[in-house]
């Protein structure tokens, strides 16, 4: 079997809407940058958007669609990375009835955001069979690539060891399948929202990552700083304000340092504050935004891509399954 040169990474967005910054920020912009030194699997993740989203699966199409776009947008290129819906490519179903059976209960019950999730989006019954699962889901998605690296988001790394302890367990049991994926940190791994929370489409607070220049200033000015600043001559901590956490994204150091004497001096007031940032996020967003005015024009050019990258992601994913029956002697 042909082994790659590059060493390969997985990783999967859910369909459950536009993509948002805290998205970018926390992950795309990241892919991007991988795309060279790394064989990469993108995946839009739509089995995972029904575990959340399964009392309007039909709404989950429209936004494999608008993800795609994002993706392409921001720079994701098909000919570097293979870009493919999770559904097209049925063995992520067949490794994760497999790798179900040998997860111990507590080992999901256990993971944090399955607890939190259950709280804080308590309108949507998450109590379910495959809601809990979907951590064991998403070791499948990666041992099916056989994937040496996994790039998230601090709020991912308990999933990613999860999985990390799934694949030990199974190549215990049945032989050295699967090498045990790494956790690639992202930079920039917690971005706030508007009402100073984690940007999360789930709480209604994200700037989404096609909303044109109007709607971010209109979602940064009257967003919520450092509640010291009650005046202009108050004093502030950046550390402790939602609003420089988007600096810390898309201000270069040195403005992001002037900025933080300013605030922790009263020398400059949160307006112009706000006004430095969305001077910068328009600069690096502005192309994003170009790029999606003429995607968004051909729908049939973004099926073609996802075509040809579940094609790609197919023949891999046939591979592995060849090697986990025979490991099993199925
Ligand atoms: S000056 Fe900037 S960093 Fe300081 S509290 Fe205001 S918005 Fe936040």
């Amino acid at each position: 079997m042909n082994q790659p040169a590059k060493k390969i990474i997985f990783s999967g967005m859910r369909p459950t809407g536009a993509l948002h910054l805290g998205n970018y920020v926390g992950a795309l912009r990241n892919w991007v940058r991988l795309q060279d030194a790394y064989d990469c699997y993108f995946c839009i993740v739509n089995w995972h958007a029904l575990s959340s989203e399964y009392h309007d699966a039909r709404a989950i199409r429209g936004f494999e669609f608008e993800v795609a776009v994002d993706w392409l947008s921001a720079g994701l290129d098909p000919e570097r990375a293979v870009l493919f819906l999770q559904a097209d490519v049925k063995e992520h179903a067949e490794l994760h009835l497999i790798l179900s059976m040998i997860t111990p209960l507590p080992w999901v019950e256990r993971i944090p955001t399955f607890k939190e999730q259950l709280v804080q989006l308590a309108e949507k019954d998450l109590n379910t069979y495959g809601f809990l699962g979907y951590p064991v889901l998403q070791a499948a998605d990666i041992a099916l690539y056989r994937a040496d690296a996994v790039p998230v988001g601090e709020d991912q790394a308990a999933h990613i060891e999860l999985a990390r302890e799934i694949i030990r367990r199974f190549n215990r049991y049945y032989g050295d399948v699967f090498p045990e994926p790494r956790t690639l940190l992202t930079e920039v791994p917690r971005l706030a929202g508007t009402d100073g929370r984690k940007m999360s489409k789930s709480y209604g607070n994200a700037i989404e990552l096609k909303d044109s220049a109007e709607t971010v200033r209109a979602k940064i000015m009257p967003m919520v700083t450092d509640t010291r600043r009650k005046r202009r001559s108050d004093p502030g901590e950046p550390n402790d304000c939602p609003v420089f956490t988007l600096h810390k994204a898309f201000v270069p150091k040195d403005k992001q340092a002037e900025i933080a004497v300013g605030c922790r001096t009263a020398g400059i007031g949160c307006r112009d504050c706000k006004a430095v940032l969305l001077e910068h996020m328009v600069l690096d967003l502005q192309p994003i935004w170009e790029k999606r005015a003429r995607f968004e024009q051909n729908p049939g050019l973004i099926r073609d891509i996802l075509e040809a990258g579940s094609a790609r992601a197919r023949a891999r994913a046939l591979e592995t399954m060849v090697q986990v029956r025979a490991a099993l002697g199925f």
